[in-house]
């Protein structure tokens, strides 16, 4: 049965479960997780989703919500703040507006990015929220 390797949002935990799970709950803090893989191919707009599958944005797709995921694929359009443990690529002709954490970033040439980045190869996990309230841009 194929399996695949998850990381645990709250603990750092590396969990298998299998590829047709929904949800799991991990064995070392209790939590329950979202596992689910999404594929946004449209206008989307939802106050948040966690997952600690991945999430691939499609051309058509345009997504407007606070993301905590794996890997995070856009080739549409995101706005949002976006929390990646693990490594997000923004394809050519894509736009993401939003402030970015992740482990990797990967920007084609010809992409839009917007936001404050901050790119933490290691996963380093930083208690409490993030104390770095600078400048707000609001409008
Ligand atoms: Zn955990």
């Amino acid at each position: 049965m194929a399996r695949k390797k998850i990381c645990c949002h709250y603990c750092g935990r590396n969990i298998l479960v299998s590829t047709f799970a929904f949800s799991v709950v991990c064995p070392s803090c209790c939590q329950r997780l979202s596992v689910e893989d999404y594929i946004i191919k449209s206008y989307r707009e939802v106050s948040g989703i966690d997952t600690c599958g991945t999430m691939l944005v499609t051309q058509k797709g345009d997504l407007r919500a606070k993301l905590r995921v794996r890997d995070l694929d856009i080739q549409g359009r995101v706005n949002g703040t976006v929390q990646a443990s693990g490594k997000v690529t923004v394809a050519p002709n894509a736009r993401l507006e939003g402030n970015i954490t992740a482990r990797a970033l990967e920007v084609n040439e010809g992409a839009h990015l917007n936001g404050y980045l901050c790119i933490e190869p290691k996963n380093h996990k930083s208690n409490g929220s993030n104390g770095s309230n600078g400048k707000n841009n609001g409008h």
